[in-house]
């Protein structure tokens, strides 16, 4: 061991009570799926966890007449106060449960578990409060008169962040006075179903929310089943396409979170030191497996050779493995199909010819691992600037102006978010001002919180979640 290295320090598993096979979720109670079950492994050993059943049609159907009944007898005759009061024991269970929920996600997603413990869970805990507090207020909201409730949404989440993409759905849906069928991604089940353990010990209504697990057939169902009021989805652009086109022509109400390529762009006058944190956690937060990673990185030309070189050095600090370890800082790539498609993009951007670089780091032989990446000389046309590669790869452009910097960052089918780091205030606001994109970041990179809205343009999707404009997707004639 080096002078430099650290020991293990791996959180133990011990805090985990976790079942051998879970069932779905359906009116307040576990019950069994009738498709074929399944099983999510850890993505960083490989080894299996637990069983995990798989909803067919019959199921979805189920789970949309319990949330239905649940919405007409008891949640939507709540006083917006009571409501409140359930999600604010939700909020303060996954409190008292955080260092469970952050080993169960970090050892079913492979993020660090200093990802899963500081960000994620903390994030899980502050929207439900932030929205356990408009329950009783959302006449207050600025949306109108005497909002009301959609009735049943049926929601769909992706494995990048799946407590807390849960967290972004339900607790705005709930606070507006909404039930829901939500189905968690297949690789990813197992905090949803933990939280569904959460939901019982709330005494929250039985049916207000219901967990489908199961495959794209499963999410398929559930945005085509009639008595949807509302689909909300966050994904991959191919899928939310699909899901528009299903919901063309009916009454349903839609919010899609899409993909995203996002810019992060460098003046010469920025604090460099403060660029390269911004650099770093912009692309290889959670193994890049972040709809709005800085994964362009637009930095000026008089300074390109300076930023990479410190890039490279910082990222040949950055610790990869067990995702366990409360030293990792890179954890492992959630499947076996998302890696093939890292490695395939990457090859094209070698073969389109761009100059890779990779960190030295030691490759764990089990499980699915990708060492950081950054890809320099790359072109505006080449794929590695043009495709989400989703997962820890960076590509360098450069430009000598402003507006260049502008027209290179809005050159994007998506518009999620961009960051710019300089010294001027102004230079900032003139260039936020011109960028397409949902979210902006200023001398930082990847921040979150409840209030504040999150959202896309163009192929990002549309709709917004978080803030109280949040709510307007889940309520009835509600403009924010
Ligand atoms: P995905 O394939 O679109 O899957 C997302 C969810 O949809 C999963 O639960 C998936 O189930 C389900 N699904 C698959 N096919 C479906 C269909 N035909 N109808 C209904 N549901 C279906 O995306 P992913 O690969 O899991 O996630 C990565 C993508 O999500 C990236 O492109 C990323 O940018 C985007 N994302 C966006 C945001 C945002 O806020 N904008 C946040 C996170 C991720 P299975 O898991 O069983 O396939
Ligand atoms: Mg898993």
């Amino acid at each position: 061991m080096s002078f430099l290295e650290y020991a293990p320090a791996p959180e133990s598993t011990a805090v985990l009570n976790l079942k051998n096979s879970y069932g779905l979720f359906i009116d307040g109670e576990f019950v069994d799926g009738s498709g074929t079950p399944f099983n999510t492994i850890s993505p960083a050993t490989e080894k299996h966890i637990a069983e995990i059943a798989s909803a067919s049609d019959d199921d979805v159907d189920r789970a949309v007449k319990a949330a239905r009944r649940a919405y007409e007898k008891t949640w939507s005759r709540m006083s917006g106060r009571d409501r409140g009061k359930y999600l604010f024991r939700i909020a303060r269970l996954v409190q008292e449960r955080a260092r469970e929920l952050a080993v169960a996600e970090s050892l079913d997603n492979g993020k660090p578990i200093k990802e899963s413990r500081d960000v994620d869970v903390p994030l899980v805990a502050s929207w439900f409060f932030y929205y356990a507090g408009w329950a009783d207020k959302l006449d207050h909201a600025g949306l109108g008169a005497n909002p009301r409730a959609l009735g049943v949404a049926g929601q769909i989440i992706p494995w990048n962040f799946p407590l807390l993409m849960l967290a972004w759905k339900i607790a705005p849906a709930l606070a507006a006075g909404n039930t829901v069928v939500l189905k968690p991604a297949e690789t990813t089940p197992l905090t949803a179903l933990i939280f569904a353990e959460i939901l019982q010990q709330a005494d929250l209504p039985a049916g207000v929310v219901n967990i489908v697990t199961g495959a794209g057939a499963t999410g398929s169902t559930l945005v085509r089943h009639p008595d949807v009021d509302k689909v909300a989805f966050t994904g991959s652009t191919g899928v939310g396409r699909d899901i528009a086109r299903a919901v063309a022509g009916t009454k349903k109400k839609v919010t899609l979170e899409l993909g995203g390529k996002a810019a992060n762009i460098v003046f010469d006058d920025a604090p460099i030191d403060q660029a390269v944190e911004g650099i770093v956690n912009g692309i290889f937060f959670n193994q890049g497996h972040v709809c709005c990673a800085g994964s362009r990185l637009l930095v000026q030309e008089s300074i390109h050779d300076e930023v990479v070189d410190r890039l490279k050095s910082r990222l040949s600090t950055l610790r990869l493995g067990d995702p366990l370890d409360k030293n990792t800082d890179i954890g492992a790539i959630n499947s076996a199909a998302q890696l093939a498609r890292i490695r395939e993009l990457s090859d094209i951007g070698e073969a389109e010819g761009a100059e890779r670089w990779t960190a030295d780091c030691a490759i764990p032989e089990q499980g699915f691992w990708f060492a950081p990446t950054i890809f320099t000389g790359v072109e505006a046309s080449h794929r590695i600037a043009r495709d989400e590669v989703f997962g820890p790869v960076l590509s360098v452009l450069t430009f000598r102006t402003p507006a260049e910097a502008v027209a290179k960052a809005n050159n994007t089918p998506y518009g999620l978010s961009a960051g710019i780091w300089s010294d001027k205030g102004s230079r900032i606001l003139a260039v936020a001002d011109r960028l397409r994109a949902g979210v902006i970041w200023a001398n930082t990179f990847n921040r979150f919180d409840p209030s504040s809205p999150f959202g896309g343009y163009k192929e990002s999707g549309y709709g917004r979640e978080g803030g109280r404009q949040g709510l307007t997707a889940y309520l009835k004639g509600a403009t924010a």
